[in-house]
This record gives C-alpha cells, sequence and structure tokens, in this order.
C-alpha cells in the first residue's frame, strides 16, 4: 500500500516515493522562542509527529531535523518589525546582549522540550539552534552572492526575487494578504516588494559577516540548517500555512539559487491553524492558551493530541473547552476499555490493520483511523488479546501512549511519583507538582488532592 500525502507544490494528493529508499529526510519549522509555545503552535509539532510515525509505519527510517528559531525572526514574516527575541529581551527586563539572547532561547526551548514530551512527541534526530549555524547562514549567503541574486542595501544583502522566474511557485493560487503586501513594500529601497533580507546589519549588536555586524535573515536559517543536516534536496517540509506565502517561498527561492537544484524539497506538507473564537491563535495576541492551562484545568496533554487527531491536519480546528473535555472523556474510555482488555498479547489483527493503513495512507485521515478503536473494541469476533495487540498497533501513529498504561493495582511506579508530588505540593513547588501529575496520568491514573493528602483512581 503506497502512502500518499497532499503536496502543496503541486496542488495534488501524491504517491509519496523518497529520494533514498532508506531514509526518509524531513525538516519541520521549529519554534521562535522568545515566548512559550502556545497549543496552536504545538498543533506543529503533534502534526510532524504523526506524519513521521506513519513514515515509521510504513517501514520507512526518517531523519527529523527541528531548528529553534532564536535569532532573526522579526515581528512581520517579511523583514520589517522588531527582531522577536529583542522584544522578548525588553518584555522580561533584560540587557540586550547576545548571551542574554541565548539565555532567553534556552528557558523557552527547554519548556518546549517539556511540551513535547507531555503530548508524546518523539525526539527528533536533530533540535537544534539557528544561532549555532551562523557559518553555514554565511556560507549559503555567499554561495547566493556568487551566483548574482543579491544586493547590498542601506540596511542589509537582499536576495533579488525577480531573477528567479520560478519565485512564488509554491504560494501559487495563495493570495497574500494586501496588509502583507503592504507592509513588505515599506522598504523603498528594494528593488522589488517580494525581495527579501538575507543579512540585516545591526551595529549594536549581532555576529560579524562580511558585509558587516548584524543577523541573518530569518528564512536562511532553514535553508542552511535543512542543506547541513538533510542534503541540498530532501523530501519532506513541514509547518504550518502562514509559512506557505513568505517563509516557504523565500525558502525555496535561496535554496535552489544557492545550489543549482531544483526541487529543493519534494513535498511541502501544511497544516491549517488553530482559531479560537474565530481567530488565529497568535503569541501576539490575548488568545495565548499554553499547554500548562489546559493541565491546570485537569485536562490531559494527550487529549489535546486525541482531539487533534479528531481533525484533518488540513482542517482548520476551533479551540472550545467542551470539545476538549469531550476528547478526554473518550480518551479515558479507550484507556479503560484498553486496561479491560487483561494482560495477554495476541497478534494484530490484519483486517483491522489493513483499514487502518489504508486510511491513514490516504494523507494521515486520523480522524477515520479512530473510528476503527471503537469498532474493534465492540467486535465480539476478535479475542481481547487481538484486540491489544491491534490497539497497540495503531498507537505506533496514534501515539497516546497505550504502550506505558499500567493494569493493575496502583503500581510502585505510579506511588512513588504521587509521593514525590506531594512532597513538591508541601514546598510549593506547584510547576513541578503539574508536572509529576501529567506522569501519574499518561500512566493511566488520576491523583485528587483530599483534606488527608491525596487519593489515585485509575482512568
Ligand atoms: P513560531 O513559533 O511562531 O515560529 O511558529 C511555530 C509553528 O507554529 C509554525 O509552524 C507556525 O506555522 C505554527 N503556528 C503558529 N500559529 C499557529 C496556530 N494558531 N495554529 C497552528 N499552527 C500555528
Ligand atoms: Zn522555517
Amino acid at each position: 500500500m503506497a502512502l500518499k500525502f497532499y503536496n502543496n507544490l503541486t496542488r495534488e494528493k501524491e504517491i509519496f516515493t523518497p529520494i533514498d529508499p532508506k531514509e526518509v529526510r524531513m525538516y519541520t519549522c521549529g519554534p521562535t522562542v522568545y515566548n512559550y509555545a502556545h497549543i496552536g503552535n504545538l498543533r506543529s509539532y503533534v502534526f510532524a509527529d504523526t506524519l513521521r510515525r506513519a513514515l515509521k509505519y510504513f517501514d520507512y527510517n526518517v531523519k527529523q531535523v527541528i531548528n529553534i528559531t532564536d535569532i532573526g525572526h522579526l515581528a512581520s514574516d517579511a523583514d520589517s518589525g522588531d527582531d522577536k527575541m529583542t522584544k522578548g529581551l525588553l518584555r522580561e527586563g533584560k540587557e540586550l546582549n547576545l548571551q542574554n539572547m541565548r539565555l532567553l532561547a534556552e528557558f523557552y526551548t527547554d519548556r518546549f522540550k517539556e511540551d513535547l514530551q507531555k503530548l508524546n512527541i518523539l525526539t527528533p534526530s536533530v533540535l537544534a539552534f539557528a544561532s549555532d549555524y551562523i557559518n553555514e547562514d554565511v556560507e549559503l549567503i555567499q554561495r547566493l552572492e556568487k551566483n548574482g541574486f543579491t544586493y547590498k542595501i542601506t540596511d542589509g544583502i537582499y536576495f533579488d526575487t525577480e531573477k528567479f522566474p520560478e519565485y512564488g511557485v509554491l504560494r501559487n493560487g495563495i493570495q497574500k494578504n494586501e496588509d502583507e503586501e503592504s507592509r513588505i513594500g515599506l522598504n523603498s529601497e528594494k528593488h522589488n516588494p517580494a525581495d527579501f533580507a538575507l543579512w540585516k546589519f545591526d551595529p549594536k549588536i549581532g555576529y560579524p559577516s562580511p558585509w558587516g555586524q548584524g543577523f541573518p535573515g530569518w528564512h536562511i536559517e532553514c535553508s542552511a540548517m535543512g542543506i547541513k543536516f538533510l542534503g541540498e534536496q530532501f523530501d519532506i517540509h513541514t509547518g504550518g500555512i502562514d509559512h506557505i506565502p513568505v517563509h516557504h517561498t523565500n525558502e525555496i527561492a535561496q535554496s535552489e539559487c544557492a545550489t543549482g537544484k531544483s526541487p529543493f524539497v519534494k513535498y511541502w506538507l501544511h497544516h491549517e491553524h488553530l482559531d479560537m473564537a474565530g481567530e488565529k491563535m497568535a503569541k501576539s495576541g490575548d488568545n495565548f492558551l499554553r499547554l500548562k492551562l489546559l493541565e491546570e484545568k485537569n485536562i490531559n496533554p494527550l487529549a489535546y493530541r486525541f482531539w487533534l487527531l479528531m481533525g484533518n491536519y488540513r482542517t482548520k480546528m476551533n479551540f472550545n473547552y467542551e470539545a476538549l473535555e469531550g476528547a478526554q472523556t473518550a480518551l479515558k474510555r479507550l484507556f479503560r476499555a484498553y486496561i479491560d482488555l487483561g494482560n495477554d498479547l495476541g497478534t494484530a489483527d490484519s483486517d483491522y490493520q489493513n483499514k487502518f493503513k489504508e486510511y491513514i495512507a490516504d494523507d494521515l485521515d486520523t480522524p477515520k483511523a479512530l473510528t476503527l478503536i471503537w469498532d474493534i473494541l465492540k467486535d465480539e469476533k476478535v479475542s481481547n488479546a487481538d484486540k491489544k495487540a491491534t490497539l497497540l498497533d495503531f498507537d505506533k501513529v496514534l501515539g497516546l501512549g497505550l504502550d506505558k498504561l499500567k493494569e493493575d493495582n496502583i503500581s510502585d511506579e505510579v506511588t512513588a511519583i504521587a509521593e514525590e508530588r506531594e512532597l513538591a505540593r508541601k514546598n510549593k513547588d506547584f510547576q513541578k507538582s503539574d508536572e509529576l501529575r501529567v506522569q501519574i496520568n499518561i500512566l493511566g491514573y488520576e491523583i485528587k488532592d483530599i483534606p488527608e493528602g491525596y487519593k489515585i483512581f485509575k482512568i
């Protein structure tokens, strides 16, 4: 059975064939770490993780790279506005220097990694800071310069989109909104409104370069890190749909013009946004929800993962608590039913497995794949042991952590975590206590605080 993905480069569902059959090479645009990730951002990584798991399920080895944007991303995805990391330092009242920028980045990256773990997202093969690859950015810009695609103006070195006739192939048919267009056009020295910065000068802080001190443009880091870890051409690039018109369009232009090879990436996969009350969730907006807040409302992060899987990745999802609580109830029902299947492990039922494969192969149709869970649980022709094996098999793609659920009475492991949590609470370390609660949830239990201490329930 062949995997098919909707490729935004061709705007068609295509059969997936990797460049190198031995290893699929995939790049996922990472977070800009001037603040916490919100649950909309996390949709990006649940999607990429599901995709990666699906590739593995179809027997491909996968190398996945996620960059951490800790420099150069301006408030607008184009080249205007303040640098987001600078904004982060100002917000936190820290002095503006490279060392503080790195410390800020490390703090939010650690929080990001915690979120990934809570969502049962597999650790990528490479998770690296953009600021560690400035030399690679400079070398790539030098290649572009040598090939005649750059020009210099007062505030930086720019890419000349006029010189690349295929510019914008990814965003064809997608209208950039006029606002963005006019903001891009603001810099009157640019030869063309779509031209974008490869290197921005900054006399106060920044990195040395052949053109003067400053920062690489945001887009160049993804080209440079993609090429460094995955080669001049690779298989899959993922990100949110907001990246199509500017960031990914520019990545293609600068990569192909530097290397002379096309396509830079064979399959471009983009997920839709998470909205709240009809508006895109944004770090700069009022509708900024963190995973931690869901936990404070007693929602298991895996219920958020489960809810996302109930929608297709190419469908916009509108966040509301009722929907999420519904997903949590369903997930608890699944955990309960899974535990009740007992200890024996049989073999995965091939009929259900084939159906599951068929749905996943169809551009990751997780909503349909999830219906098979309830179908098999009801099916009296399948033994409990085989049901268990089939659900575990599905979970290789769904990533709901069934393999971590425990049977029987409360295990020593859960009791030990509960005790550690009790100590954290006594010490008023509520962050740690919340994290331990999630660990308990992941193991299939719930902990309730009572006047005498706590009580543990199976979920
Ligand atoms: P950022 O941290 O802003 O660089 O974004 C990290 C990832 O989150 C990118 O792939 C964005 O496309 C994605 N993203 C941003 N906002 C949303 C949203 N509301 N829903 C889904 N994905 C989003
Ligand atoms: Zn990127």
